[in-house]
């Protein structure tokens, strides 16, 4: 072993014993990340949510059937931009241009603006489209079809950007200020990321102090992967008070104007994909801040941040879409025409199985994603835990699909596209689809992050009923009370999962063909339930340890939620469209569904039969250097430096890249 592996291996050990790990700066318990966490969760349920209904066995198909309508407004307004659109697009946006030179040309961005692109979600009354949620997610299925980056650039100005939090929560004064500039095209980012904080915003180390007569903050700190920040005219910071005094504290968002003294953007950074992407290293440096600009109150930011994404979670699932679209139509252009072995490749079967599997998931993708954008619009429902799930299946199937095409594609799958045109042929981007695609696992909110936000949603109702009981440390009468809450929850509850309407031979007959699939949903709805039961008491506080359990837990949900999209879509399809939708819709939802029966019942298996505690185990060797051997005979690449860059609070010492759009 080396000396730096050694020393990393003492640095891993030492903290675990602490209780707290990190590369550096800041130090937070894991409890503390925990209550952070549960502090900007939204705790109430006032709206009915059928994800919540699915989880607890509920299968309340009423909630998302008959499918909600728009507007004939709505519709109006909404059909009329994405016809603009794209034209613009199919005439000025060259996504082969933005992929050599990374970059979107400035003329691209303020034809963009003219258009009204970067105001789409926000109302009328302040300058802006006020498209609902379907449209806004239509027209980025058509700005991502023609380049992702350009999807991108509009979404993280929209959906996370300075428009969505100062609608929600801002002042009539903020949205009279900022709206009416972010619709005419001022580009907004969203900044909460810092080196040493990804996942775990409780680590967050950007400070806003406020001034001795209240009249402002200033904003000390480092925020990385600012998307869109090279060229942001307004910034969302998320910040921490200081607590103290008269001020709360805690972490809390403001507006910053991007061009506002002590601001350097230090780096454009660069990606596997999304090559044009404005995204940067931005550095605050005694950045004065009206009080004025403070989005909410004290200690709000996370809470804003969390709801905000409740809607704003559902434009990755549109890029998704878009991508399955396109994959499909090239799948199936390609398998027809390439020969290999005396057939097209599409009639062998290994090639027929992916483009089933595109074409059906890719279906069922676009389902979840009007499904919950009209979910939205409708505002009738708690959407939380559909959107989550959206944004966790619809990247992760999307990943698999853009895979598949790479395979189907043979080698000119893993050729780039403007090989393929020099040399002649069709310059398809199938390598950059995947490229491009790779970080919606990732970024707002990781699989892994949002398995947990789900999971933490599905047992919400054992955690509320058990909780006194499975805490340790109460006093014996506390236990004894929970014991006594928890034990008339699940008298009540757990008869409700013996039996339900899927095991009545005629239900759901309304859905025709697709009845018997609906049938098993509400089974496995049930079953799910009582999983998550079994697990409770198996486990009880130690649950929330059990990732594995837990992950497949969301996993089947969000299948069940694909399933059950597709079914409601079909259907109203079926009854309302005369095209192929209409008539062949319902052959792609009961092929979705019978692939993803196989993946649930798969899942349920793994439940009780998997090696997680093994792995767990193994992880633990890995990590204490016992098989450090295995890594020998290897040169490692990676050029020297440390693992999380040192970004201690001063001036800038580095060139300001940002660029204004002109
Ligand atoms: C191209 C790009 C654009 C971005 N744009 C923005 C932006 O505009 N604004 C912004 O604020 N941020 C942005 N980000 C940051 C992005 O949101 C983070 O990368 C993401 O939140 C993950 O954080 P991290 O990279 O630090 O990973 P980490 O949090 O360090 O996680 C590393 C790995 O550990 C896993 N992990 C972490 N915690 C847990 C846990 N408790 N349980 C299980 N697994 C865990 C993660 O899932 C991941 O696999 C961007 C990032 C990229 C690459």
């Amino acid at each position: 072993m080396s000396e730096r592996q050694g020393e990393h291996q003492g640095d891993y050990q030492g903290q675990e014993r602490q209780g707290t790990r990190g590369t550096r700066g800041t130090r937070v318990t894991e409890s503390e990340s925990r209550q952070a966490a549960e502090q900007a969760r939204e705790s109430r349920w006032d709206l009915p949510s059928f994800g919540k209904q699915l989880f607890l066995g509920d299968f309340q198909l009423g909630l998302i059937s008959p499918h909600p309508r728009q507007t004939d407004d709505a519709i109006r307004g909404g059909e009329d931009f994405c016809a603009r659109l794209r034209d613009f697009c199919e005439v000025s946006v060259n996504g082969a241009l933005i992929e050599r030179e990374a970059r979107i040309p400035d003329e691209t961005v303020k034809g963009l603006a003219a258009l009204g692109a970067f105001g789409m979600k926000i109302p009328q009354e302040y300058g802006g489209l006020g498209l609902s949620h379907l449209y806004y997610n239509r027209a980025l299925m058509i700005a991502g079809s023609a380049s992702p980056v350009v999807a991108a650039l509009l979404s993280a100005h929209q959906s996370i950007g300075v428009p969505q939090p100062v609608a929600l929560f801002g002042t009539d004064e903020q949205k009279a200020l900022y709206l009416p500039r972010c619709a005419r095209g001022a580009i907004s980012a969203f900044l909460l990321t810092e080196p040493d904080v990804g996942s775990d915003p409780a680590r967050l180390s950007t400070t806003a102090t406020p001034s001795a007569d209240g009249s402002e903050y200033a904003l000390n700190g480092v925020k990385l992967w600012t998307t869109n920040g090279v060229v942001a005219d307004l910034l969302v910071v998320m910040a921490r008070v200081p607590g103290g005094g008269t001020s709360r504290g805690g972490i809390t968002a403001f507006v910053v104007e991007g061009s506002s003294d002590g601001i350097t953007v230090e780096n454009r950074n660069a990606f596997m994909g999304l090559r044009g992407l404005e995204n940067g290293v931005t550095r605050f440096h005694e950045v004065r801040v009206p009080t004025a600009n403070r989005i909410g109150g004290e200690g709000e930011g996370l809470k804003i941040a969390l709801t905000t994404l409740n809607t704003g979670r559902l434009s990755l699932p549109a890029s998704c879409a878009a991508a399955a679209k396109l994959a499909l139509k090239i799948a199936r252009e390609w398998s027809g025409e390439r020969v290999q072995w005396g057939r097209p490749i599409a009639e062998h079967e290994a090639v027929a199985r992916k483009i089933a599997f595109i074409a059906a998931t890719g279906y069922a993708i676009e389902a979840m994603v009007e499904l919950s954008s009209q979910l939205a619009d409708d505002k009738r429902r708690d959407i939380r835990i559909e959107a989550a799930l959206a944004k966790l299946y619809c990247s992760e199937m999307a990943w698999r699909i853009a895979d598949d095409l790479v395979q189907i594609r043979g080698g000119r799958g893993y050729e780039t596209a403007a090989s393929l045109a020099a040399r002649g042929e069709r310059g398809v981007p199938a390598e950059q689809m995947l490229r491009d695609l790779r970080i919606n696992r990732i970024f707002e909110g990781s699989s892994e992050i949002m398995r947990l936000f789900i999971a933490r949603e599905a047992v919400d109702a054992h955690l509320a009923a058990a909780s006194e009981m499975i805490e340790p440390g109460l006093p014996a009468a506390r236990r004894a009370r929970g014991a006594a809450r928890a034990g008339r929850f699940y008298g009540r509850w757990l008869p409700t999962l013996v039996a339900g309407e899927g095991q009545l031979p005629h239900a759901y007959a309304e859905f025709g063909p697709l009845a018997p699939r609906l049938r098993y949903v509400e089974r496995a709805s049930r079953k799910l339930a009582r999983a998550t039961f079994y697990g409770m008491a198996r486990w009880q506080g130690g649950l929330e340890r059990r990732q594995g359990f837990l992950g497949r837990l969301v996993d089947i949900g969000a299948e069940l939620f694909a399933m059950s999209a597709a079914c409601v879509r079909a259907q109203m399809d079926a009854r309302e469209d005369a095209g192929g939708r209409g008539r062949h819709g319902f052959e792609l939802a009961d092929m979705f569904c019978a692939q993803a029966r196989l993946r649930v019942d798969e899942l349920f298996g793994q439940l009780w039969k998997n090696t997680d505690a093994a792995d767990t185990a193994l992880a633990r060797l890995v990590m204490s250097g016992r098989y450090t051997w295995l890594e020998g005979g290897v040169i490692d690449p990676s050029i020297p430096g440390p693992w999380v860059a040192e970004t201690a609070a001063g001036p800038s010492k580095r060139d300001n890249v940002h660029r204004r759009i002109n």
